[in-house]
């Protein structure tokens, strides 16, 4: 998701790699050698911060104070806006870019930064994330939309991990995550428990998979409802902490929220075009 930023902003200016690729959990993502010889060999370095890469913290550390450039976009947004962590204590939530318009705000930390680094083409990267905002505007409101037109007793996103809290605030959906905001948390019986009794209760019919994290909770989700006789079906897979396959629309941010946004609404009784925003699913 920061790549798609830096790809947008940075334009021809600069050549833009990004670590992790489709399917991959950033939560547990351990880097490479070959990773760190590419983030000390790079001019600039982008991350999400807030911990969301944990396993990196040590290498972004040492990079930085290697005198490289590394800036976690999520450091421009008021700490007031941020959602706290129901599992880690005065940690914050990191999944940020499942609001659209508070990503859009990450896009503006990207083009301040290469600005700085590089004055001559400030106005030029400012340009290009004037023009790439200009896309997310009309995609935050897509999604308002389409999740909007789901019945309201329906409104709820049942999911493997918590990954959506940001997403059911800015878009008026009740969000459950089966594990916790990271994927290192296991998720208990009881945990898997309550949730089946709340599925059966509010008569919730589907539930979500995501493409970075194991399906069993998920399976054992709906395998609990069957055996209270309530059924409950798979409404999808979601793209939650990784984008999809690189060069496909779905391995971009825009397709990636177009996709979840669209499968979400269809699958919870709301209305939304099969192919999507611009008609490209
Ligand atoms: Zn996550």
């Amino acid at each position: 998701m920061v790549r798609d930023i830096a790809t947008a902003v940075a334009g021809e200016r600069a050549e833009v790699k990004g670590i992790m690729g489709e399917g991959v959990d950033p939560h547990l993502y351990t880097p490479t050698r070959s990773d760190v010889q590419l983030l000390q060999a790079a001019d600039i370095v982008f991350y999400v911060g807030l911990l969301l890469e944990g396993k990196m913290s040590d290498t972004l550390v040492r990079i930085a104070s290697g005198g490289r450039e590394v800036y976690p976009v999520t450091d421009i947004m008021d700490r007031s806006f941020l959602l706290e962590s129901e599992t880690y204590e005065g940690l914050f939530d990191p999944h940020v870019w499942m609001d659209v318009s508070a990503w859009a705000e990450a896009v503006d930390a990207v083009s301040a930064k290469l600005g700085q680094f590089d004055p001559e083409n400030a106005e030029y990267y400012q340009a290009n994330a004037a023009e790439y905002r200009a896309q997310l505007e009309e995609l935050d409101s897509y999604v308002q939309r389409v999740i909007g037109s789901i019945p309201e007793q329906q409104r709820v996103l049942v999911t493997a991990h918590d990954a959506f809290q940001y997403f059911g605030r800015a878009y008026g959906i009740d969000v459950r995550g089966i594990q916790g905001l990271s994927t290192e948390s296991e998720a208990g019986l009881e945990d898997i428990n309550s949730l089946v009794s709340f599925l059966v209760q509010n008569d919730i019919g589907a539930v979500f998979v995501e493409t970075s994290v194991a399906d069993k909770n998920v399976r054992a989700l709906i395998e609990g409802a069957a055996a209270q006789d309530h059924e409950v079906r798979i409404g999808g897979e979601l793209f939650s902490d990784a984008m999809g396959e690189p060069g496909t629309y779905r391995g971009t941010y825009i397709g990636m929220i177009d996709h979840n946004a669209t499968v979400i609404a269809r699958a919870l009784g709301g209305e939304a075009p099969a192919a999507g925003l611009n008609g490209n699913l």
